[in-house]
This record gives structure tokens, sequence and C-alpha cells, in this order.
């Protein structure tokens, strides 16, 4: 049934980048086009795009395929809200937009029709007009301050390599936090 759906090309770019169509997605895509189109960036791998996701779940995808604002870039900053809002905004000029689902954006319209099933949602994300289904805003980018780069030490249980801030120290030794956890170890024990 879903290949039989006509769908843009860029979808199709998100949907082989996370494997499976779904509302998740959707949200995703239609928030990446209404973010780049209000910003007034094409949908490049320009580096200084920078995304705030509020969420960790699949929309964040169609942003990684369609935007290049990705987790290992750094370009991808994930606050973990459980919201489905987007703010993207370029590094240089520090304008940006936010983009959030409207609560009603996937109401089946009265109390009696109930909800909407999964597949009327794809459709309804599909074709929607953009202010349906989202509340767009101009706002300025605020990043945290840059990561600096840390010394990696091992771990004196497992032997791999840990981000020196993401190690505990007990006896002398270096712990990583998966072994630090199994040892019942905690910061500052
Ligand atoms: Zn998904
Ligand atoms: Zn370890």
């Amino acid at each position: 049934m879903e290949a039989t759906r006509e769908l843009p090309d860029d979808l199709k770019r998100a949907l082989e980048f996370h494997g499976h169509l779904c509302p998740g997605l959707l949200i995703g895509y239609r928030a990446a086009m209404a973010a780049s189109h209000a910003l007034g960036v094409g949908a490049s791998a320009d580096e200084e795009l920078v995304l705030i996701a509020e969420n960790d779940s699949c929309s964040v995808d169609a942003f990684q395929a369609m935007l290049s604002t990705t987790f290992g870039k750094g370009n991808l900053i994930f606050r973990d809200y459980g919201k489905q809002v987007f703010t993207l905004g370029e590094r240089g000029s520090g304008r940006a937009v936010r983009v959030a689902l409207r609560q009603d954006a996937l109401d089946a319209g009265t109390p009696a029709a109930g909800m909407l099933d999964r597949d009327e949602k794809i459709d309804r994300l599909l074709r929607a007009e953009e202010q349906d289904l989202f509340n767009i805003n101009s706002v300025r980018l605020e990043l945290p301050a840059k990561a600096s780069i840390h010394a990696t030490v091992p771990c004196s249980r497992c032997g791999e390599g840990a981000m020196e801030t993401r190690t505990i120290r007990s006896g002398g030794s270096s712990f990583c936090l998966p072994c630090a956890g199994d040892l019942g170890l905690s910061a500052g024990s």
C-alpha cells in the first residue's frame, strides 16, 4: 500500500534514510520543509545550519536526511522535552525559525470521529497546508557553548577508551560509565 503512494523525491530520500514511512517521519518532513522555507535556505548541506530538536523520535531523521543537520556533525542539538518542536537556525547570522506541531494538527475534527488512524495521519501530513500543521515563528538562535575536546582515557575494567569527562575515578583508576554502573560506583565515591 505504501508503495502505491506518490511521494516527492526529497521525501523518498528521507524514507530511504529512516527505513519506513510513518506519521513521525512525515511530521519531520513537513517541519523541515516549513523551516527551510521560512528561513529562506535551500535544502542544502550547509554546515552553518543548526537544528535544535525537542524530541528524539522518527521526525528528527527527516531533518538529518533533508537538511544534513546530523548528530555526528554536531549541528543537531537534542533537547529531551518530548515535543514535536524544531528550531532551525544559521550559526553565522543567528537567524532562526521555530516550528511547532499544532496540538490540533492530527485531530479527526469532531469528538465523534475519534482519532485519525495511522494511514489517515499519513494522508493528512502529506496534504495539509503548512499553517494547519505548525505554528511557525522567527526566533534568535541560542546555542550552548561549544563543547571542548577532552582527552580519551582507557577504562581500568574493560580497557575501552572513554572521554575523560565521562569517566568515574575510584581508587586511582578510571572507569567508563557502563563499568562504573556495573561496579556500583558513582561520581565522587
Ligand atoms: Zn518512523
Ligand atoms: Zn569500562
